[in-house]
């Protein structure tokens, strides 16, 4: 078989879209359009920048060339790695697979190796810094399909509390569970050392899937700690980049359950590599995803080829929307429908006549397998243009000393 004609690098595009995403467009000189999601929620105006030095190195570039251009991007520079750099590289890395697949007519998941899986298990977010997010969002989320929920343990919390803190995390808990749905509990590193023991101690009998970042991700040792300490499995990995950062969590068995945000973690070159190199600690993979659809369809490819997945995050109709959700920018949204707690698998076909008569997905085409809606991306960009990108909010005591948000 010839080898393949390069799809060299015309243009490398980011737009900056409420609720809070930065999108990438790579576009090649054969005609071919790949899109990324470089979104790192706070520090958009950062990953722009960065976004700026990989245009000027990879313009020119042959598309195709996935993983040298993946080493470039992390190793020609003297400093690599950490948020910012890693989302623009992961916003980059996603769309060149998406062209690659598209290139050759298949989606992502086959170039990983195939499928072992069918169906991939997905949760909603619910809140959960305040006791009335907790039952309405799980209640919705269960309408909308979900089987399995995520939530805050905590609002604000101080480096020890009082013990009601941990009555009221348990009810709101236990009102979830009632519901019939599985819950997984964020710490969202609000909780210290302290706290966070008698937290997860309290939690035990209510059987959650997983306690979240139960401390900050600078703690390995103190959350080995903790792993030793309760039998809830405990998940941490948003906010680590690449093996490198895993590796510590790993070698010290702190982690049951790692979770890479594909749009941080240097894109889905380095989840795959994530999921391999995971399940050689008997570590499961629930991928991240609070973000916008190319993040989450860039998840799905992956989880689809991954023995030790086990569920993906998807934020749907989220609090901080902005006018915009999951939805929102993409053509055809059927591609993300929730059947008892599952997405199937894109099957990489155009498929519009079956659409109408069947009422199945008229698009989960090759690549990442959606269709994102340009016009409106191109639209909404220049709309906002000029506007504040969105930050978190800041926590502090009731003394006035900051907390963790
Ligand atoms: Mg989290």
């Amino acid at each position: 078989m010839p080898a393949l004609d390069p799809s060299i690098i015309t243009k490398l595009e980011v737009f900056r879209l409420p609720p809070r995403w930065l999108f990438v467009r790579v576009e090649t000189e054969d005609g071919l359009v790949g899109w990324g999601e470089g979104t790192l929620e706070g520090h958009t105006e950062a990953v722009e920048g960065a976004f700026d030095a990989l245009r000027d190195q990879f313009v020119g570039w042959d598309a195709d060339k996935i993983q040298d251009i993946w080493q470039h991007g992390y190793r020609s520079k003297f400093y690599r790695g950490g948020p910012v750099l890693m989302s623009a590289l992961s916003g980059l890395d996603i769309a060149l697979w998406d062209i690659k697949g598209k290139k050759l007519g298949v989606p992502v998941w086959q170039l990983l190796g195939g499928k072992v899986r069918d169906r991939v298990k997905v949760y909603g977010w619910i809140g959960g810094d305040t006791p009335e997010d907790v039952v309405r969002g799980a209640e919705v989320r269960k309408e909308q399909g979900f089987t399995a929920v995520k939530m805050n343990g905590t609002g604000s919390v101080d480096w020890v509390d009082s013990p009601s803190v941990l009555g009221d995390t348990v009810d709101r808990v236990k009102a979830v569970r009632a519901l019939g749905l599985d819950v997984g509990v964020d710490f969202h590193g609000r909780v210290h050392k302290g706290m966070a023991k008698q937290l997860a101690r309290s939690l035990e009998p209510f059987s959650p899937l997983f306690i979240e970042e139960p401390l900050l991700p600078t703690q390995p040792d103190e959350i080995a700690d903790l792993s030793r300490m309760v039998s809830i499995p405990i998940a941490l990995g948003e906010r680590l980049y690449t093996r490198t950062d895993y590796r510590p969590y790993l070698e010290r068995r702190a982690i049951d359950i790692a979770q890479p945000d594909v749009a941080h973690c240097g894109g889905i070159s380095e989840l795959h590599r994530l999921a391999s190199y995971t399940e050689t600690y008997d570590v499961a993979l629930a991928p991240h995803s609070p973000i916008g659809p190319i993040a989450l369809a860039a998840c799905i490819q992956v989880d689809l080829t991954a023995p030790n997945f086990v569920i993906q995050e998807m934020s749907w109709q989220i609090h901080y929307n902005q006018g915009a959700d999951l939805f929102t920018y993409l053509k055809d949204s059927s591609v993300f429908e929730i059947q008892q707690g599952y997405i199937r698998a894109p099957n990489g076909k155009y498929s519009p006549l079956l659409s109408l008569c069947l009422s199945h997905p008229s698009y989960a085409g090759p690549g990442l397998g959606i269709e994102i809606n340009e016009e409106l991306v191109r639209e909404t960009a220049i709309r906002h243009q000029g506007e504040k990108p969105w930050r978190n909010d800041i926590f502090h005591g009731p003394d006035g000393a900051f907390r963790e948000w």
